[in-house]
């Protein structure tokens, strides 16, 4: 099952795939002390960041391997412009990268099976993932569920967004669990439309 953390103010949505693994999917920024005992509660086999922004990767917990994509890996373990952008974050000490995950790379557990694609735009290694047979989707800050992420911080290519969406667009999506806001169906479509 998915545990859900819908949050509030700058922290990501928090997600956690229950099954034979137990997955964590974003962290929030690691400074609320709730999304903190939320992930901690849990027995982690896995992190995978949709980014390297650290209103996603903060809250990571130590000593569980962290998958990303492979152009947000050296930003997650240096900790970089791109990483902290503006915020003013007291330190980031970064966090070791066990898998660069490429578009097409397969993270399974008994009953899901999250594609990794890379979608980028809101930064260059932004990744989504998709469990086709469930028709869902963890969309990050590439889309949200009325909208787009933002493309005016480093390595954000709005070109590239709108053809990340496209490609989205093309699949059978029932649910998708993005980065901020709530979860629901989302028509990709009419995003493009109203955004590009
Ligand atoms: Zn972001």
């Amino acid at each position: 099952m998915i545990h859900e953390c819908i949050s509030y103010s700058f922290d990501s949505n928090v997600f956690v795939i229950r099954d034979s693994k137990t997955i964590l999917i974003d962290a929030g920024t690691g400074m609320t002390d709730s999304l903190n005992r939320f992930i901690t509660s849990f027995k982690l086999d896995l992190v995978i960041n949709t980014h390297c922004h650290i209103d996603h990767v903060g809250g990571n917990p130590k000593n569980v391997p962290i998958a990303i994509g492979e152009k947000d890996a050296e930003d997650l373990e240096k900790g970089t412009e791109k990483t902290i952008f503006d915020f003013h974050f007291p330190v980031f000490e970064g966090f070791k990268v066990s898998k660069k995950l490429k578009d097409g790379d397969v993270i399974e557990t008994e009953n899901y099976r999250l594609e990794v694609l890379h979608t980028p735009g809101h930064t260059d290694g932004s990744i989504c993932l998709y469990d086709e047979a469930k028709k869902i989707m963890f969309s990050g800050d590439t889309f949200f569920i009325k909208g787009i992420g933002r493309t005016d911080l480093p390595s954000g290519n709005e070109e590239a967004l709108k053809e990340s969406l496209e490609r989205l667009a093309s699949l059978d999506i029932e649910k998708v669990y993005p980065g901020h806001g709530g979860v629901g169906k989302c028509d990709i479509e009419s995003i493009l439309n109203f955004w590009f």
